[in-house]
């Protein structure tokens, strides 16, 4: 494909391929916000509310005023050189990491030699419209929302244009009350819902359900037919720095690793095959628990292993690859659910054939791109396919959306209409 082609299919879909010299590695670049912009018709995403991690003030660095206690802390672990003794779990994670590095250098220096793309990158995020709200604790904080004995079911009212008022530009809305239960929004366009003083812009066709991890067995389809094709998993995983006690720095508490094998992940597979996707981190200890006990128990065998590698908007990346605590990087396992990995195809879809490495810019906090575009042909079963997200914290049309905060970045501070 020509150059010309490549960015036209970018920018019909936010999703970039490059071609990456000497390995069988594939890699993309991904533009979260073009991707999520294909979901709305009549709002748009703002670049810099996205990117708002772009925009935060650069900080005095040590300065005890300016400075908050965990960054320091943070900082300081982060500048110490690489243990001189590794113990046996360091150990390994460190051949994992020399394993990806070429992957990842090779993926990366193929962003940088493309300098069409580079130039788009850096234009992502222009922009003087960064709203000032966006972080700066105006939000719903529905992690404590959901936390208040006093009110297990609280009220959204979710307004959405009626399919006779499309054409006739009237625009009139109708307002519906319901309680926060399995939300479906099925407007011809996208829905805005009003929550505790909020105003939350809801795509068309998504679902979500706002509950906390005790319920999580209240998605399971109540026939298994309406099982999901695609399960993505991005659970609040404790590491080194992230304790309940420490939770604040993080935005949400963290869950013990443990507690992921209760999550009802075999029940939510579609019966003609799922694609799980599990977001980790760096861990060594994290990384023996899920390929030793957690994937075999939901039935997910050999996962493949995919990077996400996140670059700043000059294309460089956001820090030393070989920092050995804070890598620039993190891992996706990727494997079947009821699917027969040995037959040489699927029937509909295209088995998984190798890492791949993701590129992108990333957004707030623990944000992660939108993966159904990049993963769409390796998705088994019917199409279009189910969708599920365990731990989310935004909506997708044809997605469900679960966990204790599902709406958070469909904030309308996040948005501008068209
Ligand atoms: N995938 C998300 C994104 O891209 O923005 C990030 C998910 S973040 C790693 C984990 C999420 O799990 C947070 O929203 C957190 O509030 C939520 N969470 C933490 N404890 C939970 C619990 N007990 N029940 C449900 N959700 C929980």
């Amino acid at each position: 494909m020509e150059i010309s082609d490549e960015l036209r299919s970018f920018e019909a879909t936010g999703v970039y391929r490059l071609n990456v010299t000497g390995t069988s590695t594939g890699a993309a670049f991904l533009d979260p916000v073009r991707l999520l912009n294909g979901s709305y018709q009549r709002f748009r995403i703002i670049p810099s509310a996205y990117y708002s991690r772009s925009f935060e003030p650069p900080r005095q660095v040590g300065d005890p005023e300016t400075e908050p206690p965990e960054k320091r802390r943070k900082r300081k672990r982060n500048q110490k050189p690489k243990p001189r003794g590794l113990n046996a779990m360091e150990r390994i994670a460190e051949a994992r990491h020399q394993e990806a590095r070429p992957l990842l250098l090779s993926a990366h220096e193929s962003l940088i030699k493309d300098k069409y793309l580079r130039e788009h990158i850096s234009k992502m995020i222009e922009g003087k419209e960064h709203k000032l709200d966006v972080g700066s604790g105006f939000e719903n904080n529905f992690v404590e929302l959901g936390t208040s004995w006093r009110a297990p079911f609280y009220e959204i009212t979710i307004c959405f244009r009626k399919p006779h008022v499309l054409g006739n530009g009237e625009g009139s809305f109708n307002a519906q009350k319901t309680s926060f239960l399995i939300i479906s929004v099925e407007a011809i366009d996208e829905a805005e819902g009003d929550f505790q003083n909020r105003h939350y812009i809801l795509p068309r066709g998504s679902c979500f359900l706002m509950s906390d991890f005790k319920r999580v067995r209240d998605l399971i389809p109540g026939s298994s037919n309406q099982g999901y094709n695609l399960i993505v998993v991005d659970p609040p995983l404790e590491n080194g720095c992230v304790r309940q006690k420490e939770a604040l720095c993080c935005r949400y508490p963290t869950l013990p690793n443990k507690y992921l094998l209760y999550l009802p992940v075999q029940e939510l597979a579609h019966p003609a095959g799922a694609l799980l996707v599990l977001w980790i981190t760096n861990r060594e200890k994290l990384r023996m628990f899920v390929e030793k006990e957690l994937l075999p128990s939901w039935g997910v065998k050999d996962p493949t292993v995919f990077y996400w590698l996140k670059v700043k908007h000059d294309g460089s990346l956001i820090g030393d690859l070989d920092l050995f605590h804070h890598r620039p990087y993190e891992c996706l396992l990727i494997g079947y659910i009821n699917v027969n990995t040995d037959a040489k195809q699927g029937s509909n879809f295209k088995l998984l054939e190798g890492t791949q490495v993701i590129m992108s810019v990333p957004g707030a906090h623990s944000r992660k791109p939108p993966l159904e575009k990049l993963l769409s042909e390796y998705i088994p079963g019917p199409k279009p396919p189910r969708c599920i997200e365990l731990f989310a914290r935004e909506l997708f049309p044809g997605w469900t959306s679960w966990g204790n905060e599902p709406l958070h970045f469909q904030d309308s501070m996040y948005f501008s209409e068209k």
